[in-house]
């Protein structure tokens, strides 16, 4: 009996902890999913035709990345004659866009998965220019859920050499210099660090245009912060935001840079704010819209003004 009352005791203090354990979470993990509007979007998937050969096209495509299914299915859809290709179980989409060929590709989350299909892609499809875009959450608290962020430049928030401390000094990881990542320079022949990759001047150029003539998108120009993390303190990313400047974080804009960057292939990041824990606790998936919305605008004025000139 006794042992009775102190299990039923157990279990009451067990039940009345959880509601004072989740108020303290900024955005609740059962959000941080878009896995959710998945199904549709797979089925949808299944129905585009399968490739029979290899890729032929006498002009190169642009690609267009998104990591997730939520990120690519306006994308897909916009395509004229989609052809699905699959390589190391990556997904291609290839068709035309306004007349012009064109390739989605899913990289999936994460820096090693956006590298592997950005260096596939670039190998099966020759593109003329690569476009990250996506989710991505805020490191600065001027900007809102929804506003987009083209990336003049990007940078691996994760890549860091930290200054020593003693056992027992604690933790501080504000005292760290970015150690960037590794990528064939042409001059020297060799790979070398980079600190940041600057997006094509090109690309860069037609982005802000497209934003300065539609007013209907909130648009600024920054610095993408990449990293496999998902960071929710704010004290922290108040340091990332002042050291390095980064308008936003997400998880695969500099490792596709850095794989262009090998490749001589013109590359932009292009991001939507999904959260921003400096203002918000929101996290709102359905913003992934939004960045392609816009990356269809951008892709037609570099069609028109770049590419068929
Ligand atoms: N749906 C996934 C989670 C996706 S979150 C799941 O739960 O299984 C990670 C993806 O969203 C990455 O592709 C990243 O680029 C983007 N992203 C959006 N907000 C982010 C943030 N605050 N930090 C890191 N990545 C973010």
């Amino acid at each position: 009996m006794k042992k009775f009352l102190v299990a039923i005791c157990a279990a009451a203090l067990f039940f009345t902890a959880i509601p004072a354990q989740a108020e303290n979470t900024g955005i609740e993990i059962s959000d941080i999913s878009a896995e959710k509007f998945n199904i549709q979007i797979e089925k949808f998937y299944a129905t585009l035709p399968q490739a029979k050969g290899d890729y032929k096209s006498k002009v190169r495509p642009i690609a267009i990345e998104g990591a997730m299914n939520t990120e690519t299915e306006i994308l897909i859809r916009a395509l004229e004659k989609p052809v699905a290709y699959r390589d190391l179980n990556y997904l291609f989409v290839a068709g035309t866009y306004k007349n012009y060929p064109v390739v989605i590709v899913r990289t999936e989350i994460g820096m090693a998965n956006a590298a592997a299909s950005t260096a596939l892609a670039i190998k099966k499809f020759n593109p003329v220019a690569v476009i990250n875009q996506g989710t991505a959450g805020g490191h600065d608290s001027a900007l809102k859920i929804g506003d987009i962020i083209i990336g003049a430049s990007s940078y691996d928030y994760t890549t860091f050499r930290s200054d020593y401390s003693a056992a027992g000094a604690g933790i501080d990881l504000t005292k760290q210099e970015n150690i960037g990542t590794y990528a064939y320079d042409k001059a020297s022949g060799k790979f070398q660090a980079y600190m940041k990759y600057f997006a094509d001047p090109t690309l860069l150029k037609i982005a802000k245009e497209t934003a300065d003539a539609n007013k209907n998108f909130k648009v600024v120009t920054g610095v993408i912060g990449s990293g496999n993390a998902w960071l929710e303190c704010v004290d922290y990313i108040n340091f990332l935001h002042e050291k390095y400047g980064s308008s936003c974080e997400e998880m695969e804009t500099n490792s596709a840079a850095q794989i262009c960057q090998n490749a001589g292939v013109p590359f932009i990041g292009i991001r939507v704010l999904s959260d921003n824990v400096t203002n918000d606790n929101k996290y709102v998936p359905e913003t992934a819209k939004i960045s392609q919305d816009f990356i269809l605008l951008v892709v037609e004025n570099y069609i028109r003004d770049v590419l068929k000139k």
